[in-house]
C-alpha cells in the first residue's frame, strides 16, 4: 500500500518490489540470463535488505531515524536520500544506518545517500568555479526527483581500472574506465552525451532504480573524457549486468546452514557500458577533469563514515551471538575472566569505530559552497581504517568464545534424521538450561556470519569497501594538521621566541608545517557544527 506522510511519497517494501517490475535490465547471474529480478530467487536476500529501508521508513517508531525533511523542497522523505544540513543529520544518520545493518548486515542504500550528499557539493562547487547556477538547478531536479518517487541508486564509481600503474588514457583498453564516446549525441529529439566502459563492483546493481556514474579517482586533463558524472536507468539500452547471487539464497539453506545470509545479503555485479545514451539533464559533467576528484574526495568522506555505522550493526550481531554461544556452552562471561576479556573486546573495537563515526558528526563542517554537511575527513578515515582491519579480530574473537562447534557441526539435513538426531541432541547439549536446537542455532548464526562465504565477504568489503586502508592511511595524514602541532612544539621548545631567530627561519616552505589546516581545537576557520540532535528511541546500540 503506497502511504502518503506530510507531503512526500513513501513506497513500502512491497511497493519497492513491484516497482522492480517496471525496469527491463539486461541481468546475468552464474551464466544464465534474469528474466524478471523482482522474481529472481538468487536476489531474494539483497531485495530483503532493500525492502527493510523501505518498510523501516514507515514504521512510527523509526519514523525520526529513518525519515527527514529535506531543506531545499520541504518534504518528508527518506533519510537514505536526504542531504545533511547539521551535525544532528549526520548522527541521525549514522543510528539509521547503524539499525537497519543490525537487521540485514549490509543494506546498500545509504550509498545513494553518500552519492546524493557528495554531488550536492560538486555541483555547487562547479558552480561557482564557473559563476552560473545550472549544475545546482540540474541537481536539484535530479535529487528532488528520486526523493518524491521514493528511488534507490546504485553507485557505479569503482572502474575495471585494468593495470593499476597506468592512469586510465595509459589503459591498453580503453573499457577499463567508463567514458565519454560522444559529447555532442542526439537520441530521439533529446541532446546528451554518450558513454562506453566497465564499472567493477556495484553492490545492488540488478535491484537499482537507477545508476550513479561518477569517477573513481582524480582525473588529469589527458584523462579529461573519464571525467563523467551522470545518472541512467537500470534497463537504458546498452547497458549489462553480471552479477552474483546476492548472500547465500536458497530454502534449504534458509532452514540451517545459513540463517543469516539466505535472508540478508547483497549481490555485487560487474556493469558494462557499451554506448550508452545519457540525456543531458541526467548529466552532472562530462569532461570537467578539474573537479573529478572533488567528487571522489567527498564521496569518500560520506562513505566511509557511513561504513562505520554499517558495521558497528554488524558488531552488534556478533556481540548477541557470541554473547549467546557463551550462555550455550555453559558460561556466563561475567564470571569467566578469559571470556568477559574477549566479549569486552569485541565491544571496545565496535565502539571505538563508531565513536569515530560520532566524532565525525559533531566536528562536521558545513560545506562552503552547498551549505550542506559534511562529516569530519579525518576521525572519518580513522573510524573506517579501524573496522577494516579490526573486522579480522572481531571474527576471531566471535570464534574464540564459540569453539570449534561453529564449523564441525552436523549439518542441518542431520537434524531430521531419525538414526541420529534424538542422540545428537542429548550429547551435544551442553548447558542444561538450552536446547541443543539453540544451541546449534547460535553455532550456524557464527558461522555464517563469520566463517562460511558470508563470513569472508563481510571481511572484503570491510577492507576494501569505500576505499583500500592505503587511501584512508593518505586522507588521515593529508587532513591532519600535523603543521599546527609542530608549532605547538616548537613554541614550548621556545624556537623563534623573543630575540632568539627560528633555527630553520631560511628554509622555505618547510614541509613539516604546511599542514595546518583549521583544527579541532583553533578559533579560526572552524564553522560551528550544528546542534547534535540525538533523538529519543531505543538506541541502536543499546
Ligand atoms: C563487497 C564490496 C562492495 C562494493 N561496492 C561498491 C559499489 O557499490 N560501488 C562502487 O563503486 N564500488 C564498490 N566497491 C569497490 C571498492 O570501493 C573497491 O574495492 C576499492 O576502492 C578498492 O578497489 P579495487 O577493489 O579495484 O582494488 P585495487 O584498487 O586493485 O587495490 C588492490 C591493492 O592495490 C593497491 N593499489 C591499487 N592501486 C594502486 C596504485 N595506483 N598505487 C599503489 N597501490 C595501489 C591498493 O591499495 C590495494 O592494497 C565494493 C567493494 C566490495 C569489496
Amino acid at each position: 500500500m503506497n502511504t502518503h506522510t506530510s507531503n512526500s511519497f513513501l513506497m513500502s517494501g512491497q511497493d519497492y518490489r513491484e516497482s522492480l517490475k517496471r525496469y527491463k535490465p539486461v541481468v546475468f547471474i552464474d551464466g544464465q540470463r534474469v528474466q524478471s529480478v523482482a522474481d529472481e530467487r538468487a536476489l531474494q536476500p539483497g531485495i530483503n535488505a532493500l525492502a527493510l529501508t523501505y518498510d523501516y521508513a514507515l514504521k512510527e517508531q523509526y519514523q525520526i531515524l529513518m525519515t527527514a525533511v529535506q531543506s531545499t523542497s520541504g518534504k518528508r522523505v527518506n533519510r537514505m536520500s536526504h542531504i545533511n544540513m547539521s551535525s544532528g543529520d549526520l548522527l541521525n544518520k549514522l543510528e539509521a544506518v547503524r539499525l537497519i545493518c543490525q537487521e540485514t548486515g549490509c543494506a546498500q542504500r545509504y550509498l545513494t545517500h553518500d552519492a546524493l550528499n557528495s554531488l550536492a557539493q560538486v555541483s555547487a562547487r562547479l558552480d561557482d568555479a564557473k559563476g552560473i547556477t545550472t549544475h545546482t538547478d540540474k541537481f536539484l531536479n535530479y535529487m528532488h526527483r528520486i526523493q518524491d518517487q521514493d528511488l534507490v541508486l546504485g553507485v557505479a564509481m569503482t572502474d575495471a581500472k585494468g593495470d593499476r600503474s597506468k592512469r586510465p588514457h595509459q589503459q591498453s583498453n580503453v573499457d577499463t574506465y567508463v567514458h565519454v564516446v560522444d559529447y555532442n549525441a542526439k537520441h530521439n529529439g533529446q541532446h546528451g552525451i554518450i558513454i562506453s566502459g566497465t564499472k567493477a563492483i556495484v553492490t545492488g546493481a540488478p535491484y537499482m532504480h537507477e545508476l550513479l556514474v561518477m569517477p573513481c579517482r582524480n582525473m588529469s586533463e589527458q584523462d579529461k573524457d573519464f571525467a563523467v558524472c551522470c545518472a541512467v536507468p537500470i534497463d537504458a539500452p546498452g547497458i549489462t549486468i553480471v552479477a552474483r547471487p546476492a548472500g547465500r539464497p536458497g530454502e534449504k539453506l534458509e532452514h540451517g546452514a545459513a540463517p543469516f545470509s539466505s535472508k540478508y545479503g547483497q549481490t555485487t555485479a560487474v556493469v558494462m557500458f557499451d554506448k550508452v545514451f545519457v540525456a543531458m539533464d541526467q548529466v552532472f559533467y562530462a569532461g570537467d577533469w578539474e573537479h573529478s576528484h572533488h567528487l571522489t574526495y567527498n564521496y569518500a568522506t560520506h562513505h566511509r563514515q557511513t561504513c562505520i555505522a554499517a558495521r558497528a550493526g554488524f558488531g552488534d550481531l556478533l556481540i548477541g551471538a557470541g554473547a549467546l554461544m557463551c550462555e550455550a556452552n555453559g558460561f556466563n562471561p561475567e564470571n569467566e575472566t578469559h571470556l568477559k576479556d574477549q566479549m569486552v573486546e569485541l565491544i571496545t573495537i565496535t565502539e571505538s569505530f563508531f565513536a569515530c563515526g560520532v566524532a565525525a558528526s559533531v566536528y562536521g563542517k558545513a560545506d562552503p559552497f552547498s551549505q550542506s554537511f559534511m562529516p569530519d575527513p579525518v576521525f572519518s578515515n580513522i573510524g573506517k581504517l579501524l573496522l577494516a582491519t579490526k573486522i579480522y579480530e572481531m571474527h576471531r574473537i566471535a570464534h574464540y568464545v564459540s569453539g570449534g562447534l561453529i564449523v564441525t557441526l552436523p549439518g542441518p539435513d542431520e537434524d531430521h534424521n531419525p538414526e541420529t538426531s534424538g542422540k545428537l541432541s542429548d550429547v551435544l547439549r551442553a548447558n542444561p538450561q538450552v536446547p541443543y536446537e539453540q544451541r546449534i542455532e547460535a553455532a550456524r548464526l557464527i558461522e555464517d556470519l563469520t566463517a562460511g562465504y558470508q563470513g569472508g565477504w563481510y571481511s572484503v568489503i570491510s577492507l576494501h569497501g569505500g576505499g583500500s586502508p592505503a587511501a584512508m592511511k593518505q586522507e588521515i595524514y593529508r587532513n591532519y594538521p600535523i603543521g599546527s602541532k609542530v608549532e605547538l612544539v616548537e613554541r614550548i621548545l621556545e624556537r623563534g621566541i623573543g630575540e632568539t631567530p627560528h633555527p630553520l627561519a631560511h628554509i622555505k616552505n618547510r614541509a613539516i608545517t604546511q599542514n595546518k589546516q583549521p583544527g579541532k581545537c583553533c578559533d579560526q576557520g572552524c564553522t560551528v557544527p550544528g546542534q547534535p540532535v540525538m533523538v529519543d528511541l531505543p538506541m541502536t546500540k543499546k
